[in-house]
């Protein structure tokens, strides 16, 4: 069965500004594709009747879902309405639920309702109106044939909820005669994305596979959709995990919502070993990450950001004699930092990362990006190097993701030892 393909389109002209994300758009993308519905354009479009008109045209002329955001307002610059009852040949009638609705939300305030709070009472004939409970304004939302059209509020906080709520449900119905798509992906860190590509190239044949791939920073996500009737959508997403993890090993780290920290919190619990982190470069995100899982302190004891080499010496008790040596990024250094930081926090095991974030600070030697990444635990140490080439913030992340999957693969092996 052919998944239903979908259009996002925003309005609003300030979304055409550089100071304005569209971030429903987003929002969408992700929840349509969580259903295996998959998206062929999004477009945004200022708040002009005649451009939306068009932009809606072309959309319903090439798609089988088409979710608007934005313009549903009381103002005279939302302009969605007149929009939609131009693309569909409907005329605007008065709502009265809608009318109703807004009034009471006013009178609930004790405010006097603006005249023009009442125009967005004022709907397309035949189009079902979707109740707003954290807004004035109503999506809206018209089936004509195979094809589905919806609007809804651009507020994020309004946006999200209709859409769930009575907008997922229809789409779920619609992407197939009872049957259910759902997609589930396969996390991995540790390989890059061509090395997973040549992994699975067995699945990756046809027009349209049902598997996928996406590079983050420092992972490369896996996505599958499965279409069946109730428990069989689950059990061939089942399956699809089971062959993913086999081709791909202990490179997988979890699945779905399922963060890199949150697996390294499970490794840790698992294996009763507490961790304690030196951090120079990254500047505290690995500790950051660590503790935005609950309950991290059962085994997350302390972090440490040693930025300068006088706090190396100080906090960690890295020797002068090997900073100036070797140079406060070197693999000795990050060693010392790692063993530091596990003495003084009396933990089982103790990490290390120093490298060089950029822009500035790279020698034609020790360029932008080198970072080393060293752990200890009571046998010793080891350490590994990377070059990261990206800008400061994205060299921070990739360390820190380097760090965290450093410290997994290592829980990884003495798991396998017991
Ligand atoms: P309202 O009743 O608030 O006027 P509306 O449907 O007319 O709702 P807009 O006026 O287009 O929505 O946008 C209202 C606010 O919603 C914007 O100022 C912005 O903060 C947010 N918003 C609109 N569109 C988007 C978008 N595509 N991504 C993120 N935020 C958006």
């Amino acid at each position: 069965m052919k998944a239903p393909n979908a259009e996002i389109v925003s309005i609003g002209t300030e979304l055409l500004q550089a100071a304005s994300a569209d971030t429903n758009s987003l929002y969408l993308v992700e929840q349509l594709q969580g259903i295996g519905i998959e998206i062929s354009y999004r477009t945004v479009v200022g708040d002009d009747r005649r451009r939306i008109h068009q932009v809606l045209q072309e959309a319903l002329d090439r798609a089988d879902v088409v979710v608007v955001t934005g313009g549903l307002g009381p103002t005279q610059d939302d302009r969605t309405r007149d929009a939609l009852a131009d693309v569909s040949g409907r005329r605007l009638v008065l709502h009265s639920k809608t009318l109703k609705g807004i009034e009471e939300r006013f009178a609930r305030r004790a405010v006097a309702m603006p005249e023009a709070a009442k125009r967005q009472a004022w709907v397309p004939e035949g189009f079902v109106v979707l109740d707003n409970r954290h807004g004035t304004a109503p999506g809206l939302l018209w089936e004509e044939g195979e094809r589905l059209l919806v609007a809804l509020p651009g507020p994020p906080r309004e946006m999200h909820p209709l859409f769930v709520e009575q907008v997922l449900p229809v789409l779920l119905r619609m992407a197939g005669n009872g049957q259910r798509i759902r997609a589930r992906t396969v996390k991995v860190c540790g390989l890059f994305e061509s090395q997973v590509e040549e992994r699975m190239k067995e699945l990756l044949h046809g027009d349209h596979p049902p598997v996928s791939l996406l590079a983050r920073p420092g992972e490369v996500h896996v996505r599958v959709t499965a279409a069946g009737r109730g428990e069989e959508v689950e059990s061939q997403l089942q399956l699809w995990e089971e062959k993913l993890r086999n081709l791909l090993g202990e490179a997988v780290f979890g699945v779905d919502e399922e963060r890199l920290e949150e697996a390294i919190g499970w490794l840790l619990r698992r294996a009763g070993k507490t961790v304690a982190i030196a951090e120079s470069c990254t500047g505290g995100l690995i500790c950051h990450r660590i503790t935005n899982v609950p309950s991290s302190s059962d085994y997350f004891k302390r972090g440490i950001v040693s930025y300068s080499n006088r706090a190396k010496e100080d906090l960690l008790g890295v020797p002068f004699s090997v900073i100036e040596r070797h140079g406060a990024v070197s693999p000795e250094v990050a060693v010392a930092m790692a063993a530091g930081v596990r003495r003084v926090a009396g933990t089982d095991l103790g990490v290390g990362v120093t490298g060089i974030a950029g822009p500035g600070g790279g020698s034609e030697t020790k360029p932008v990006g080198l970072t080393f990444i060293a752990l200890a635990d009571a046998q010793g140490e080891e350490w590994c190097e990377h070059r990261f080439r990206f800008d400061r913030e994205g060299n921070k992340l990739w360390a820190s993701q380097m760090a965290l999957e450093m410290l997994r693969r290592y829980l990884l092996k003495i798991s396998g030892q017991d």
